[in-house]
């Protein structure tokens, strides 16, 4: 009995599932545009899941 199903990964608690958000620097650069800084979550890499038991790599996909 120990092998169960795949666990299903869960909503990351460190960002809530919002793996990623644009900031604005502020300021525009020499185009005239807002640059925007993409910033991934480091306990999720991005993601917005995080593995429900420990997994190495997710090779599935
Ligand atoms: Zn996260």
């Amino acid at each position: 009995m120990t092998h169960d199903t795949t666990p299903s990964p869960r909503i990351c608690p460190n960002c809530d599932g919002f793996a990623s958000a644009a900031i604005t620097i502020g300021g525009r650069d020499r185009h005239g545009q807002l640059p925007t800084l993409t910033i991934d979550c480091p306990a999720c890499k991005g993601l917005g899941t995080v593995p429900a038991r420990r997994v190495r790599e997710g090779a599935g996909a």
